[in-house]
């Protein structure tokens, strides 16, 4: 069902012998080009026919209306309100205090640079409805935005067949939880490009954010720079890093946890015990067979981006992780505290036997899209600051600029670029003062 790769003895890079999926996004890059395009030039008209051709859906309309929104949570189970509800408010006490506040450094007397934090003005949040639903994907998404200020924000995700074009209740109902009334109900890379030019009432937006296929990944890189994009969220990834006091059950069940997202996902156990692995290869097929989506989760299991992999040491498998930069790292050791404090590259780190991924998927208060892919060792994953721009306010007055003036001049020499010394001069009747 799993494979075993045994690095006890290998000195090789472990980026090199590390199980990883292939995604292949450069190629996708040519099929969602004329998709991308087709939107551009024909806007409404192109997103009804391009998803009637992958959804199987013809829609009427992209827009969802608000009052099939608003009738979507007045008819959800109270139970899964409720539950949405506390991840909600989990999800805003973490990210409230992610808030930058303004800050002016005085640099010189008379001179000072303000770094001033704005939201982006308009915003697309993509939530996958593929092979399956994620109205936890709207509270990711919507939370942050909405406590970084963001004024206008769009909601798309792909539309249902059994809901009537529509996309999945409970994600109109998580909108309708947070306020959110401008939903379209498109999904894949033609939502995106819908966001990138704007069709119909959808008008463009600054950035996309949000995970999805592989269709959804190529065409925000494809249309990266028009729109600016989160870190690109592929295919879920769980890398645990276990010893001996791991309960092989527990190690098990998360990992099958993530399989369960797509035939692609990867889970990788990294163990120094023999014996663990052991008792996960064995749990692994009981777990699977009593679960639900058994086939998708064997697929993944199997697939070469999973795997169990045998290490010397905890310092071998520390090394190993920190290599992988996995999407989700759990650390299920007998000091975890201590070696998940040495993890420098990870998008989310689930601490200790009762910290596991799922819990972070819906209800810790951490955000759940997470850079894939080895994205971690460079991104963060979606937070208050992925909405927010950074401008630098310059303000200095005659007596400021005189003093560096002439270091001002000097350096636009050295580039050979006299106008930008020039511009200096001509403040001070064409001489450099203090010179
Ligand atoms: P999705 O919404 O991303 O994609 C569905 C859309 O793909 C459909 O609307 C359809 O129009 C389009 N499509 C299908 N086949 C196509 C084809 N052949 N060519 C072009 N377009 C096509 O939903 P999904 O497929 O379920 O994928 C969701 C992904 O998001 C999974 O891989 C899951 O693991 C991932 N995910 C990641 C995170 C994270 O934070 N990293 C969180 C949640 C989900």
């Amino acid at each position: 069902m799993i494979s075993r790769i045994d690095l006890r003895s290998s000195t090789e890079d472990p980026r090199a012998v590390l199980p990883r999926a292939e995604l292949d996004v450069e190629a996708a890059l040519e099929k969602v080009r004329p998709i991308c395009e087709d939107v551009h030039h024909r806007g409404v008209e192109a997103l009804i026919e391009i998803t009637e051709r992958f959804d199987g859906v013809r829609l009427s309309d992209i827009r969802v209306p608000k009052a099939t929104i608003t009738a979507a949570l007045e008819t959800l189970d109270p139970a899964v309100r409720a539950a949405l509800e506390e991840s909600i408010r989990r999800a805003r006490l973490v990210h409230r205090e992610q808030r930058r506040t303004d800050h002016t450094t005085q640099v010189v007397p008379g001179g000072t640079v303000t770094e001033r934090w704005v939201p982006v003005e308009r915003v697309g949040l993509y939530v996958p409805g593929g092979l399956a639903v994620y109205p936890s994907s709207v509270v990711m998404n919507v939370v942050p935005a909405q406590e970084a200020g963001v004024r206008s924000l769009a909601v798309t995700s792909p539309p249902q067949k059994e809901f009537g074009g529509l996309p999945h209740p409970t994600i109109l109902a998580a909108c309708a939880l947070l306020g959110v009334d401008e939903v379209y109900s498109v999904g894949g890379a033609q939502a995106i490009a819908m966001f990138a030019y704007g069709a119909g009432e959808c008008r463009p937006v600054n950035l996309v954010t949000g995970p999805g296929n592989i269709w959804v990944a190529a065409a925000k890189r494809l249309l990266k720079g028009r729109i600016g994009i989160d870190a690109e969220a592929g295919p879920t990834e769980i890398a645990i890093l276990a010893d001996a006091t791991a309960d092989p059950r527990h190690v098990a069940a998360d990992m099958i946890s993530q399989a369960e997202h797509d035939p692609m996902a990867a889970a990788v156990l990294v163990t120094d015990s023999v014996a663990l692995a052991e008792a996960v290869e064995a749990e692994l097929p009981k777990q699977v067979e009593a679960t639900k989506h058994s086939e998708r989760i064997a697929t993944a299991l199997a697939g070469p981006q999973s795997g169990i992999v045998l290490v010397r040491d905890l310092e071998q498998g520390l090394a190993l992780v920190n290599a992988y930069a996995a999407e989700h790292l759990e650390i299920q050791t007998a000091d975890s505290e201590a070696v998940a404090a040495r993890v420098i590259n990870a998008g989310a780190v689930f601490v200790g036997p009762f910290a596991p991924v799922s819990l972070g998927d819906y209800a810790a208060g951490s955000n759940h899209v997470l850079p894939t892919g080895g994205c971690a060792c460079h991104s963060s994953g979606l937070s208050v600051q992925s909405f927010l721009r950074g401008i630098h306010v310059v303000s200095y007055d005659r007596d400021a600029l005189a003093e560096v003036a002439g270091h001002v001049v000097t350096l636009a020499n050295a580039e050979d670029l006299p106008g930008h010394g020039d511009a200096i001069r001509a403040r001070f009747d064409w001489t450099v003062p203090n010179q």
